[in-house]
């Protein structure tokens, strides 16, 4: 079933002040409050629906996401939509709007994470994050990275039983007199930090959560294309959490490294080719540095400094699969610096011979023109 339009749920128009969207949400969650409708499945739902709406819209960058993308800002985004806040996470947020009216509010610590769903909640651990440095080559052809991680990890021979101030359920139920009356809300419980277990026998060198730090060694697949900044996720390589929880992830982030000859520029990269004054004139073959290795290419005779050879398919893959960068090699004509006095009166004597005068013609584009043609 398609979602209701945030803007829709709370009654107020898209062009709506900040100040209008809370108190429009204020009036729906004093309406629908599920203490005011105990057992209403409709109002419970409504309840939630507002909640969700007023997440979005009290957030100026996630507004602007919803306002330009719609529900589709924030599928697969893992933290929000499809309707998943629990009423831990709707009651925290009452406390930023009715100063304290409602009490209640899903303060958290303890062992990590909160992990929201039902009930009980399943703790998570936390992430790890590490850097990975790539060369070039690394980079073009994909990698396979080995990488020592010290993650937190249960410690053998530590066992958990049922929390005894929740009773298992992670939520400890509090009654407080509000103005609307008395109300009941559901606060995690702070001896087990929601997770409705507690140690029940650990061994001496783990931590208070029965956790040992350890190192592991962890593979990381990386494709080709991956670019300088970018940040991989490998599921559940973070640290463990105790008891029945899951376990975080482990946080990639990819550093290029610089390469001595080869410049990237997105998918392309660039090389300086300097060629002799009589290499230009005759012609000649260099060998040049690519991702796979070298290759020599020819270079015609009569090369003017400044031209652009394009070996196609010679750059990085694209990350995206569509296929690869080219390697971009620009002349540079070297203009000798120091002549002996026979090379001078060479040149002089060329001064004003026919075959020395520049005559550009249409091939022999201009530098705007060439960086013009790079980009279409
Ligand atoms: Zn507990």
């Amino acid at each position: 079933m398609a979602k209701q339009d945030y803007y829709d749920i709370l009654g107020v128009n898209k062009s709506a002040s900040a100040a209008e969207i809370k108190k429009a949400y204020r009036k729906m969650a004093l309406k629908y409050h599920p203490d005011k409708n105990p057992d209403n499945k409709e109002a419970e739902t409504k309840f939630k629906e507002a909640a969700e709406a007023y997440e979005v819209l009290s957030n100026a960058d996630k507004k602007a996401r919803y306002d330009q993308f719609g529900h589709q800002a924030f599928d697969g985004n893992g933290g929000f939509g499809g309707g998943n806040m629990n009423m831990d996470d709707i009651f925290s947020q009452f406390g930023d709007i009715f100063g304290g009216a409602f009490g209640g509010g899903g303060g958290f610590s303890g062992f990590g994470g909160g992990f929201g769903g039902g009930q009980q909640r399943r703790v998570k651990g936390s992430n790890l994050r590490i850097r990975v440095k790539l060369t070039l080559e690394e980079i073009a052809n994909g990698v396979e990275k080995k990488v020592k991680v010290r993650r937190k990890a249960q410690a053998p021979g530590t066992t958990y039983k049922t929390c005894s101030t929740c009773n298992g359920s992670g939520q400890v139920t509090r009654i407080t007199n509000t103005i609307l009356g008395r109300m009941q809300t559901a606060t995690t419980c702070t001896t087990c930090g929601g997770a409705g277990q507690s140690i029940d026998k650990k061994p001496n060198d783990a931590d208070a959560h029965g956790m040992l730090v350890k190192e592991e060694t962890v593979s990381i697949k990386i494709p080709a294309g991956v670019v300088d900044g970018m940040q991989l996720k490998v599921s559940g390589k973070g640290n463990e959490a105790p008891g029945n929880g899951i376990s975080g992830d482990l946080l990639v982030a990819i550093e290029e490294e610089k390469h001595e000859t080869l410049q990237r520029e997105g998918d392309n990269l660039h090389y300086d080719l300097y060629i002799s004054l009589p290499d230009a004139v005759l012609g000649t073959s260099k060998e040049i540095d690519t991702v796979t290795g070298k290759v020599r290419i020819k270079v015609d005779a009569g090369v003017q400094s400044g031209k652009i050879l394009r070996l196609r398919g010679k750059g990085i893959p694209s990350i995206n699969g569509y296929g690869k960068g080219d390697l971009l090699v620009h002349v540079n004509v070297w203009t000798p610096k120091t002549l002996n006095k026979q090379q001078k009166d060479f040149f002089e004597s060329m001064k004003d011979d026919e075959h020395f005068l520049p005559k550009p013609e249409s091939t022999d584009k201009s530098f705007f023109e060439k960086v013009k043609d790079m980009f279409s």
